[in-house]
């Protein structure tokens, strides 16, 4: 899978537990349990808000393979002609990110185990999805 597929499957399932009001993130199936949270800037995107579709480049394009492709499509590739807003940020060039150090110990298993388990579920739909379930 291509690192933007991954990245849009991870936001996807944060971002129902992200509150920018208050900088804070949920952090468990628990409505009343919400961490501080602080923005960095989106490792998705760079900060840029946005990346080439990976429809176009998934996993990556070689120098060999961009010569075939020709100067047209290289000049239009680096123009920026081909990127989407970022599914990390979802074009905000920043995320809501806990701030670990203040995560209670007991709560940081439930964060890990909890994101583990929304990634198999996000991965299991998606599998489902590609055999046309
Ligand atoms: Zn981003």
């Amino acid at each position: 899978m291509d690192w933007r597929d991954e990245l849009a499957m991870q936001s996807g399932v944060r971002r129902r537990n992200e509150d920018h009001q208050n900088m804070k993130i949920r952090v468990y199936h628990d409505p009343e349990t919400w961490v501080d949270a602080r923005y960095e800037v989106c490792t998705g995107c760079d900060g840029r808000g946005k990346y080439v579709n990976p429809g176009i480049d998934a996993g990556g394009i070689t120098g060999s393979e961009m010569a075939e492709l020709g100067t047209e499509f290289e000049e239009s590739y680096f123009s920026g002609r081909f990127d989407i807003t970022c599914q990390g940020c979802d074009g905000k060039r920043v995320r809501l990110v806990e701030i670990w150090e203040r995560v209670p110990e007991e709560i940081k298993d439930k964060i890990l185990a909890e994101e583990e388990g929304a990634m198999q579920d996000a991965a299991w739909e998606r599998a489902e999805r590609m055999m046309g379930a």
